[in-house]
């Protein structure tokens, strides 16, 4: 097996190596800083709370695998999970809603919970004061793990397997050859390898500077309190860390709670942030303990103030307390968007990541990261936490620290979906921004795009709406971050003619003698057409998974456009053509980020080709330029790239240009669309009509847990090709064979609305959940995407549970607008 070093001796380091060993690698030494007995990191002092439930599928599962792992990792009749239960209480109605929400999370992932009243929570958890509680939401398998002792317990059964550990030991430099890694420099030598995983908690700055790899994180103190002993526990646990009573979490105060033997500790973010720099902290000392770890930094009695009278009002046997002096402030990672970072290095390959890791996650990434390692795909769709995931502008140090702060900040917040930061905005806008702000756009942000969902100017067309465009009110929730303005833009691109910004669409140029071969190696697709041809395709993992969906544009024989999902997409390719040309130098492929120097309009509606034969001489007509085809062009004297594409499914064209002349183009076709009645539309109504469409949105609607049958994307699969990523795997598989299938729901009284994630349910069992939303405008009725058993056919009842609320709703035959395709070749 290869030489691996994983830096880094705490819960996420050792589970790495138990999870390593466990699939049969031998060659495994983890280096760490500090004492093995107490390393000194954010670990050692963790109280080890575990909250499974989170918006998140993929980190709900780590958590769940947490859970069982612990229990069954055992010594002395001591395991390393006390499996207390969870309690979140709501002291709001806007909470309580909030425990519903979450409530339903719960069902879509497969957590046991229950939303219960003041007196049940009261009977869970005896020291409330139930007056304060509106409602409670208990998970009985969340529990507290044993950090400490769980890393106590790896270490000695890893060590047996084989693993090598070097303590006091630390890793001052990755070496590297050829854009490989080849071992690590350490205080005490070099040590060779050909992985390296750097599981260093919050020095992980610091140790991706040594790679050249940027890890976005931010080290942060947080306030743990240990009170003096509570009388009513006293003589009530027989271990020092015992605890019976359920985790707490009172969300609407900043505050968490568990019992520790006689006395409580209490986790407070109720207090600014305080950011650290990880590298000021010093070496870590020869001797660590309780008291003295670089991870430890002295409590701020003054930012327990409030928090202090908010525990003794919840939990009033806390008024015969004090604050003990074993009260710290503990230093752990938040990043950008509140995710962790897994996933191997854009610069370095070989070099891995695993940061940015709750212990409750830790043995779920440990174990993903070792099945990626060991067999090239984790079991989990590791999308939200993926290392590349960032932009560029997400990799600044000043972006990672004001939107980490602003996480911390947040923690216990209740977080609409589609809320946007409020800062740092305006970071990238497209070169049509300045026509955006004149049309009243309201932007929200992605990626450090700002990009408009409805534009204001259109509320002049809302008195001109056909009643039966109109969508029904809708309730407080979906409302927010929503207008009834995307019905107009919805009606005129489906009756006249819209301009789409779609410039944040990710597109790479793919060039060079070995470009065919790298896309056709890569993609499910044929793409040695001729130019001019457009392919929509995927990229699969070795299992079959869906990594990605993208359309490749054959601009010239050796020149490729393609249009990708994300930063993701970007270093896979250039990975795949570094490897291509390693194994045959003639297969150069050079892979470059167009994005930010183009700019992209779609032009779509039924009378998108009227508008463009007034300010092109080039032929746009179906002959000229056939759908799914591609060319290049003048429009109103721009050069520009056209392909004959729409997402939202009418007639029209994705126009390229570069960024100098894109607000050029967008006067030139919004002029000319005047006579044709020319709106510009937003992403509220864009997102409406792909799903009347059936088009699937790559992250939501399929991911690398689905295969492209199960996804609905079948049609991408060229199974006569020769060979690509994926095949192998696909053999054998059809829609037929799957056992679960994406979906389409209507909602029967035709005005329910549900965002994603929701549970389906069959009866009363969960058999899948929501992964797309949107009111449908041309059909008049709400729809949903949604997984669901195979069994589970068109014309089948279900319902959908929103905040509590059961929505029935029916599996619907797809796409629901124009399956015969009539407007797109038209
Ligand atoms: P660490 O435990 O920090 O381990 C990283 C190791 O890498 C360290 O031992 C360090 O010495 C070593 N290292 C770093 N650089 C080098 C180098 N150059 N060479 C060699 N070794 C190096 N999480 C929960 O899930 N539930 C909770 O209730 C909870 N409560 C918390 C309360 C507090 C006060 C704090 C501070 C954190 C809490 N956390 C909680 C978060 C949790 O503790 C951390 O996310 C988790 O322990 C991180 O584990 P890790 O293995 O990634 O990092």
């Amino acid at each position: 097996s290869p030489r691996t070093v994983i830096i880094g001796a705490g819960i996420v380091g050792t589970n790495l190596a138990d999870e390593l060993v466990s699939r049969g690698w031998s060659d495994i030494t983890v280096i760490e800083q500090g004492p093995l007995s107490m390393p000194g990191g954010s670990t050692s002092h963790a109280p080890g709370l575990v909250f499974q439930i989170n918006p998140s599928k993929t980190m709900t599962l780590f958590a769940k695998y947490t859970v069982e792992k612990f229990m069954g990792l055992e010594k002395d009749g001591l395991n390393c999970f006390n499996q207390v239960g969870g309690l979140e209480v709501a002291t709001t109605e806007a909470r309580v809603a909030e425990l519903y929400r979450k409530l339903g999370y719960a069902k879509s992932w497969g957590i046991e919970a229950r939303v219960i009243g003041p007196a049940e929570c009261k009977d869970l958890y005896p020291h409330i004061d139930e007056s304060q509680v509106l409602a409670g939401l208990h998970i009985p398998t969340d529990g507290l793990a044993r950090a400490a002792r769980a890393v106590d317990l790896l270490i000695e059964r890893t060590q047996a397997a084989g693993v090598t550990y070097l303590e006091h030991t630390a890793v001052t430099g990755v070496l590297q050859e050829n854009g490989h890694v080849t071992g690590v420099e350490t205080t005490n030598g070099v040590v060779e390898a050909d992985i390296v995983v750097s599981c260093a908690g919050f020095w992980g700055v610091e140790v991706g500077k040594m790679a050249g790899t940027d890890v976005p994180l931010l080290p942060l103190a947080h306030q743990f309190v240990k009170t003096t002993p509570v009388p009513a526990l006293a003589g009530k646990h027989k271990l020092a860390d015992g605890a019976t009573l359920p985790i707490l979490r009172h969300q609407d105060q900043d505050l968490y709670f568990r019992e520790w033997g006689e006395v409580y500790g209490i986790g407070s973010y109720a207090h600014k942030p305080m950011p650290y720099v990880a590298a000021d902290l010093g070496p870590t000392p020869e001797h660590v303990d309780d008291e003295n770890m670089p991870s430890r930094l002295d409590f701020t009695p003054e930012d327990f103030e409030g928090p202090w009278d908010e525990c003794r009002k919840l939990l009033p046997c806390l008024q015969e307390t004090e604050i003990a002096e074993s009260s710290f402030n503990g230093i752990f990672s938040f990043t950008p968007d509140g995710g962790s970072l897994v996933g191997e290095s854009r610069e370095v390959d070989g070099f891995w990541v695993a940061e940015a890791v709750w212990v409750t996650h830790s043995a779920g990434v440990a174990r993903a990261v070792a099945e990626v390692l060991t067999t090239g795909r984790s079991q989990y769709d590791l999308a939200d936490c993926e290392l590349n995931r960032f932009e560029e502008t997400q990799l600044a140090p000043a972006y990672v620290s004001e939107t980490s702060q602003q996480n911390f900040v947040e923690i216990y917040d209740i977080l609409h979906p589609l809320q946007p930061k409020e800062s740092p905005r305006n970071i990238r806008v497209s070169p049509f921004h300045a026509r955006q702000v004149e049309l009243g756009a309201f932007f929200l942000e992605a990626g450090t795009w700002e990009r408009p969902h409805w534009y204001e100017a259109n509320a002049a067309l809302l008195d001109q709406l056909p009643e039966e465009w109109k969508s029904p009110t809708r309730d407080d929730w979906s409302a927010r971050y929503y207008s009834p303005i995307a019905a107009v833009e919805a009606w005129k691109t489906r009756t006249a003619v819209a301009m789409y910004d779609m410039t944040p669409l990710r597109r790479l140029e793919v060039s060079g003698p070995g470009a065919e071969t790298l896309l056709q190696r890569l993609t499910t697709g044929d793409v040695s057409k001729k130019p001019g041809a457009v392919t929509y395709t995927l990229f699969l993992d070795e299992q079959g998974g869906i990594k990605s969906d993208i359309t490749v544009a054959r601009l010239e024989e050796e020149l490729y456009q393609v249009g990708a999902n994300g930063p993701v997409d970007l270093a896979y390719l250039r990975r795949e053509a570094r490897k291509l040309r390693a194994e045959n130098p003639a297969l150069a492929a050079e892979i470059r980020d167009t994005t930010g120097g183009t700019c992209c309009i779609g032009l779509w509606g039924p009378l998108a080709r009227d508008l463009i034969a007034k300010v092109s001489t080039d032929d746009f007509t179906n002959d000229g330029l056939k759908y799914f085809r591609g060319k290049r062009a003048t429009i109103g004297g721009i050069p520009v790239t056209a392909l004959r594409l729409s997402y939202v499914g009418e007639l029209g064209w994705e126009i390229y240009a570069s960024a100098e002349n894109g607000q050029k183009l967008w006067d030139v076709l919004w002029e000319a669309g005047q006579e044709h009645g020319v709106i510009a539309a937003g992403r509220a109504a864009f997102g409406a009509l792909r799903l009347e469409k059936g088009y699937r949105s790559w992250g939501a609607d399929m991911t690398t847990e689905h295969d492209p049958y199960e996804a609905g994307v079948g049609f991408a699969v060229k199974t006569a090709k020769e060979d690509f990523v994926g095949k192998a795997a696909l053999e054998g598989r059809s829609v037929e064979t799957s056992s679960r299938r994406l979906r389409c729901l209507t909602i029967d009284d035709g005005k329910s609305m549900v965002l994603g994630k929701e549970p389906v349910l069959s009866g009363e069992t969960a058999v899948g959940y929501v992964t797309s939303a949107a009111y449908g405008f041309t059909i008049g009725k709400p729809i949903a995407y949604a997984y669901l058993p195979a069994e589970i056919g068109e014309g089948d009842q279900v319902e959908i549970e929103y905040f509590g609320q059961r929505i029935p709703a029916t599996v619907t035959p797809e796409p629901l607008f124009d399956p015969e395709m009539s407007r797109l070749r038209g």
